[in-house]
């Protein structure tokens, strides 16, 4: 689409529409095949890409009547350039709001609020919008309250010890050997029973968690560890990664990668506020134990054939580091976050925490979706990428199918 080249009427007319420019020089540096092109957003009106935001909510609102010109009051709670491009739309559309000195010049009333509350006190940015809101005639009240954010789950990986990356990352920089010079060469999601040694010590495992009552919450929490109990002890289905970094003449064999060991999902606060994340690794001792009997699987596995034939050093965790206890605080010394985060828009009933129904469709609206991370319910045994673009496929057939 060309840029207007006629005279606009107003500000608003010069949102959106922004140039698209080719980036090549930066597709050749990072060897990318596809064209990458570069939004030049901050071309818009209000200088950035919230100003269409801003301009569609300002304008539906009002041709709905919601919003009605010199007498409505917009409440925006935060102070960025969403701030900025409601600021914008609503001076020229003779409304007034709230937002700090750019906004006052743009004939905005700024209502300040204390930094460092939680998000759903009174006195917070949120809780003061909530009270204006009621207080204020013809203010736009909130519609939906969903349980956006609250049910953020990650699986845990072992990461390496800050010294022994440095020598890898030296290794690599001064004879480009070790393993920085290789990648992850297979990935394997493993049941349980396998991890153990025996049959005795898997049913001793989940003796211990089928009877385990700390795991208590919600409702839908208790039925979330009810589904994980019977999933874990599923011989049948896989629980924990295995990744194998094959380095110059060392094969490491990576670590359990447990998609299952959190049985606590972590918790967000509002969306608005900062994040308060409770990541609850590791909390409850059942996790731990996983991640050992997969640690344990490992060491087993280098010292058979083939692998034994390899020479294959296992020294993360290292040989001295027998026991379990010394396994255990391993495990709690080295778990991290890894890169699947997912739920924070869970499938779920709605009664439950759910944000999206069956049909990705956010509860209490008439055509909004969710496609992506955010709407699987519960951390799965395998790396989610392929499950996204399923899920996309999905709500593509799903939207499709509702215009036929
Ligand atoms: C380093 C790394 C390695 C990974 N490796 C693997 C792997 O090997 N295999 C695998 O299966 N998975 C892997 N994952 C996980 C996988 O990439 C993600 O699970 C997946 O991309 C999630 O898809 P999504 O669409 O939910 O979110 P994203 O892919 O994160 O897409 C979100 C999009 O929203 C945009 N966005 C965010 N905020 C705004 C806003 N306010 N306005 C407009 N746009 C916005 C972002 O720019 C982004 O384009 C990896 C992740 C990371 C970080």
């Amino acid at each position: 689409m060309s840029r207007p080249t006629t005279i606009l009427d107003t500000a608003l007319d010069a949102v959106g529409n922004t140039p698209l420019i080719r980036l090549d020089r930066i597709a050749e540096h990072e060897g990318l095949k596809c064209n990458l092109l570069g939004k030049v957003e901050f071309t818009s009106a209000g200088g950035s890409v919230k100003d269409r935001i801003a301009k569609r909510m300002v304008e539906a609102a009002e041709a709905e009547g919601k919003l009605i010109p010199g007498k409505s009051v917009v409440i925006e709670p935060t102070s960025g350039n969403t701030g900025i491009g409601l600021a914008m739309a609503c001076a020229i559309k003779k409304m007034s709001l709230e937002k700090e000195a750019a906004l006052r010049g743009l004939g905005a009333e700024v209502v300040r609020t204390p930094n460092g509350v939680a998000s759903d006190a009174p006195n917070s940015h949120i809780g003061v919008a909530h009270r204006l809101e009621k207080l204020i005639p013809h203010g736009i009240t909130q519609i939906l309250e969903l349980n956006v954010g609250e049910n953020l789950q990650v699986s845990v990986d072992e990461m390496l010890y800050p010294e022994r990356l440095n020598k890898e990352i030296q290794l690599y920089q001064e004879k480009k050997r070790g393993m920085m010079s290789s990648v992850f060469s297979a990935f394997a999601f493993l049941p349980l029973s396998k991890a153990y040694g025996s049959e005795a010590e898997y049913d001793v495992f989940k003796k211990r968690l089928l009877s385990d009552k700390t795991l208590t919450g919600t409702e839908a929490e208790k039925k979330e560890f009810e589904f994980l109990k019977q999933w874990l002890a599923d011989p049948k289905r896989a629980h924990v990664e295995y990744a194998l970094v094959i380095s110059f003449n060392v094969l490491e064999l990576a670590y359990p990668d447990s998609a299952l060991a959190r049985l606590r999902p972590h918790r967000l606060c509002r969306p608005l506020a900062a994040p308060a994340i409770d990541p609850a690794y590791l909390k409850n001792p059942i996790d731990v134990d996983i991640v050992v009997a997969g640690l344990k699987f490992c060491r087993r596995m280098i010292a058979t054939p083939p692998y034994s034939d390899a020479k294959c050093v296992a020294y993360d965790p290292p040989a001295s580091m027998e026991t379990d206890e010394q396994l255990a605080e391993f495990v709690r010394a080295k778990m991290e976050p890894f890169y699947h985060p997912i739920s924070t828009a869970a499938m779920l009933p709605r009664e439950h925490g759910g944000v999206v129904d069956p049909n990705l469709k956010v509860y209490g609206t008439k055509n909004l979706r969710f496609a992506d991370a955010s709407v699987i319910p519960l951390m799965l045994s395998a790396h989610i990428q392929a499950t996204v673009y399923a899920i996309a496929e999905k709500c593509a057939d799903i939207i499709k199918a509702a215009h036929v």
